[in-house]
């Protein structure tokens, strides 16, 4: 059996030669992230090579997931790069970019934000917090409520303000138009407060899939608004316990993979996962407890960070990871989620069908399914299913071949294109046999759509057993 759920990691100076990544991929990595708040294009682009290169070296479907800032407040630049701000003391904040200090921090875009007093200002992450005493048209007046050090460029929330920028920022196309003309597969968009912000994105992105990540409390708040605009939704814990609260992040990551599993979108849960890798060789019970336990809420995927990007053991945290998920795969709690009725909007023969072919596999013990699609739309429904078998999705589409990498559950495989309903089951059954993924007499469930090499056309399921030649004349029961 493989592993159902994905494993997402992000490249970093940790990560960033083709041995490294050689390295990520034999361990489990399906997804690499590039992670354009830090880095230049030039780096980025490198390590979009080194990924293509190591894929088709190994011959491995891995999807690039590009990585957008979108509209993050964050503070200027100090003296020596950092400043101690003393808890108990005082600070000014100016609105615009430049070099502060500890009494006058500068944060750009800070006119755009609807501060009052008694308001809360977070820095880096939530490890700073101030109160705003007073707000004025040349910024605001806070007291250091919990203190600490303060680097340049760091992270700021103001939690429950309203704030007033653009979804997608000027960096933030151009980024999207050098992603686009490098071929990433996805995109995943920091700060989409709503479907509208999904919309502005995908002016830009096109048909790429986009992966909402929810990070504030408004995004929270229109879950349902952005599912309906996006290709999915990230649980991207690290904002979010800022925005919200530590402990509400919990439920909010049980009811965003919920969401997006019912809306047959993909789900990803994300940030600290196994954080003391970053600096130890082994994770801590809690962070194996956490990583189960996302797997059990229905994430499709999960993601490493700092662990990869710039930690110690990268390669031992995807090792690490991969082994949680499998363990958790074979609970008597892993399945499907309750309500996926959503399913059918939009899809309905292709979801009947693949809700049939996944309940047919479980019902008759079947190790393997079979599945032929040309946008992958029948691998993210049958993954929706959580099949307990292996799910084998072919298409002779390559971007879809890659994208499919981060469906839980879907196992890409490349297929010329064929002619016929007869020719696609014999080059899939071919082909699985020249792998040894199944063996002669096994039976299978396959997915179709008849007639073959149409967009949205799946309406076929077929039980089938390797090598009886059968190909659209069933078997006899005698
Ligand atoms: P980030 O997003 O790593 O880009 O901040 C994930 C998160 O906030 O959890
Ligand atoms: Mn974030």
């Amino acid at each position: 059996m493989h592993r159902k759920t994905k494993i997402i990691a992000t490249l970093g100076p940790a990560t960033n030669s083709p041995d490294k990544v050689s390295k990520l991929v034999e361990r489990g990595m399906n997804v690499a992230r590039l992670n354009f708040s830090h880095g230049t294009h030039e780096d980025h682009e490198t390590l979009y090579n080194i990924v293509r290169r190591v894929a088709s070296d190994m011959a491995t479907p891995i999807a690039i997931m590009q990585d957008i800032q979108g509209p993050k407040i964050r503070v200027g630049e100090f003296p020596d790069g950092e400043i101690v701000l003393a808890t108990g003391s005082t600070v000014h904040l100016n609105p615009g970019g430049g070099l502060g200090d500890s009494q006058n921090i500068c944060i750009a875009y800070l006119e755009c934000v609807e501060m009052s007093v008694g308001g809360r200002v977070f820095l880096a992450d939530g490890v700073i917090e101030l109160e705003a005493t007073e707000v004025g048209d040349d910024g605001v007046q806070a007291n250091v409520i919990e203190g600490g050090v303060l680097l340049d460029h760091k992270g700021v929330s103001f939690p429950g303000a309203k704030t007033d920028l653009s979804a997608v920022t000027d960096r933030d196309i151009e980024d999207l138009e050098f992603g686009a003309k490098l071929g990433v597969d996805l995109v995943a968009a920091s700060f989409v407060n709503s479907g509208a912000d999904i919309r502005s994105v995908r002016e830009i992105v096109g048909a790429t899939p986009i992966i909402a990540k929810i990070e504030t409390a408004f995004g929270y708040m229109n879950l349902d608004d952005i599912l309906s605009e996006a290709d999915g939704a990230m649980v991207a814990r690290g904002d979010l316990g800022v925005e919200l609260s530590l402990e509400s992040v919990p439920w909010a990551q049980y009811e965003i993979l919920h969401k997006a599993n019912a809306a047959g979108k993909i789900s990803i849960t994300a940030t600290e996962m196994l954080e003391s890798m970053v600096t130890g060789p082994r994770p801590t019970r809690a962070e194996v407890a956490d990583v189960y336990r996302s797997v059990l809420d229905g994430t499709d995927a999960v993601m490493l960070s700092a662990e990869t990007a710039i930690g110690k053991y990268p390669t031992r945290a995807v090792k690490v990871m991969s082994s949680i998920c499998m363990e958790a795969e074979q609970s008597p709690s892993f399945g499907r989620a309750k309500d996926i009725s959503g399913l059918s909007v939009g899809a309905a023969f292709a979801s009947a069908t693949a809700e049939a072919s996944v309940d047919t596999a479980d019902r008759l013990g079947l190790n393997t399914i079979v599945a032929f699609t040309e946008s992958g739309t029948t691998a993210r429904l049958l993954a929706k299913y959580r099949p307990r078998a292996d799910v084998y999705a072919f298409t002779p589409v390559d971007s879809t071949y890659r994208r499919m990498a981060i469906y839980g559950g879907i196992w890409p495989m490349h297929l010329d294109r064929v002619h016929s309903t007869d020719e696609m089951i014999a080059s899939a059954e071919s082909e699985l046999l020249r792998r040894g993924l199944v063996e002669e007499g096994d039976g299978l469930v396959m997915v179709a759509g008849v007639p073959p090499n149409q967009l949205a056309s799946t309406n076929l399921m077929k039980l089938h057993v390797v090598g009886s030649g059968d190909v659209l004349h069933p078997v006899s029961d005698t």
